[in-house]
């Protein structure tokens, strides 16, 4: 049974890695924290699409069970008007709409997945060096452990060493100016936001928040600010990012500030990547899928979503290609054109989050997004994004 070495326990990882074994590979998967961690990466959307290869899996129903539906988003002014609402998954079917659920939870699904079916998932296990022989390729760990397979699959997101490997002049990701910062909180009296995130174009940065049933209130700020070292984003304390989110946020409307004034816990404070365009997603043994080369900023709302379909797409082309170079090459040709348009497509809807301190510039904004948006419920054009099925079967190879 050929082996194959997963770099990588987030989303790409332990999805690839139910696929393969599904295509009849043994499989393992390293990844680099120590344990996981309930409160990382606060939460995110997962896309119809990403739902749809969890469905393949047979891990919607659970990932569902804990997230908020979202079919739609709604957007708001800095005065607190309503510019419009736009579909969030394929217009005119709610019913297929996105769900934002915490992302501790995302990788849990996954990884009880995997332990139920017996893969091994080794923690602590950072990828240091790759070293290949005509036979083999082995993954070099800092603690000095390694291990060898027949091919190496690197999910190692945005800052992946396998891409480098890979191509040691591949671009490093791109700052996009902004910073997502968000957490929980709870406020008296706010109503749950049943099936709706909302946005905010706030006088001086976006917000989004979502309440749930409970009463417990995801939110999240989109500051724009020069690059600050992801160590350093770290080091701040939750204490200084409300202080000066509150300030930021100080005129919005309600309940921007109530919500920053009742926020809880930890903050996550992450700097906004991409990746548009990585030259080369393969070298001899070892591959790169999800962020590691194709990272999106969250706009969209698509990132985890497009590493589930890298997941499935390359495990079907290592199930049906003759060999591993082919296999390789085939999943970059099917993936890189939806890959790219996506990330493309994410930063342009993240230009609209840049603050402009014109006033004038912001009445444009204000008076013109009502138009835009007016027909968005009714738009198709976005649905190709939402509807692409990817299928296990073997019946249709152009997928
Ligand atoms: C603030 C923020 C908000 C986001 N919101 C959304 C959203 O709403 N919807 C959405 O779809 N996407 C969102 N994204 C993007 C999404 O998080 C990624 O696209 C997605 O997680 C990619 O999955 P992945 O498996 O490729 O990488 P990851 O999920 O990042 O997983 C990579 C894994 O590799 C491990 N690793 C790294 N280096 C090594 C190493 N040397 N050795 C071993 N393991 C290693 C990491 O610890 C990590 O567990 C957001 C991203 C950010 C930063």
């Amino acid at each position: 049974m050929p082996k194959a070495l997963i770099i990588g326990g987030g989303v790409a990882g332990p999805a690839v890695a139910l696929f393969l074994q599904r295509a009849g590979w043994d499989v393992e998967v390293f990844e680099a924290r120590a344990a996981p961690d309930s409160f990382g990466g606060l939460f995110l959307n997962v896309a119809t699409n990403g739902l749809a290869v969890l469905e393949t899996l047979g891990l919607r129903n659970r990932l569902v069970a804990d997230g908020h539906l979202c079919p739609y988003m709604e957007m708001r002014s800095g005065r607190g008007r309503r510019l419009g609402i736009v579909p969030n998954g394929p217009a005119g079917a709610p019913e297929r709409g996105s769900v934002v659920v915490r992302r501790e939870w995302l990788n849990s699904v996954l990884r009880d997945a995997t332990d139920a079916a017996g893969i091994r998932f080794t923690w602590n296990a950072r990828l240091d060096r790759i070293e290949e022989s005509g036979t083999g390729v082995t993954a070099h760990f800092v603690d000095g452990t390694s291990a060898t397979g027949d091919i190496l699959i690197g999910c190692d997101g945005v800052g992946s060493p396998t891409r480098r490997w890979i191509d040691p002049a591949a671009p490093e990701p791109a700052y996009t100016g902004l910073l997502s910062i968000g957490g929980f909180a709870r406020v008296d009296g706010l109503a749950p936001t049943p099936l709706t995130q909302h946005m905010v174009f706030g006088a001086r940065g976006f917000f989004g928040y979502l309440v749930r049933d409970d009463g417990t209130v995801y939110w999240f700020a989109n500051p724009a600010k020069p690059e600050i070292d992801r160590d350093a984003l770290r080091a701040l304390s939750p204490d200084t990012w409300l202080n000066e989110l509150r300030a930021l946020h100080a005129d919005d409307p309600y309940p921007v500030p109530q919500i920053l004034d009742t926020a809880t816990g930890p903050i996550g404070a992450y700097g906004i990547y991409e990746l548009a365009h990585v030259p080369h997603w393969h070298r001899e043994r070892v591959v790169a899928l999800g962020d590691a080369v194709h990272a999106t900023s969250p706009s969209a709302g698509q990132g985890a979503s497009l590493a589930l379909e890298d997941a499935i797409v390359l495990a079907r082309c290592l199930r049906d290609e003759p060999d591993h170079e082919s296999a390789f090459a085939r999943f970059e040709d099917l993936r890189r054109p939806r890959a790219e348009e996506v990330v493309a497509y994410s930063r342009a809807i993240g230009r609209h989050k840049s603050v402009t301190s014109s006033r004038f510039a912001v009445m444009i904004r204000d008076a013109l997004l009502p138009l835009f948006l007016r027909g968005a419920m009714r738009d198709t054009r976005n649905n190709h994004l939402y509807e692409h099925v990817i299928p296990w079967e073997r019946s249709h190879p152009g997928s």
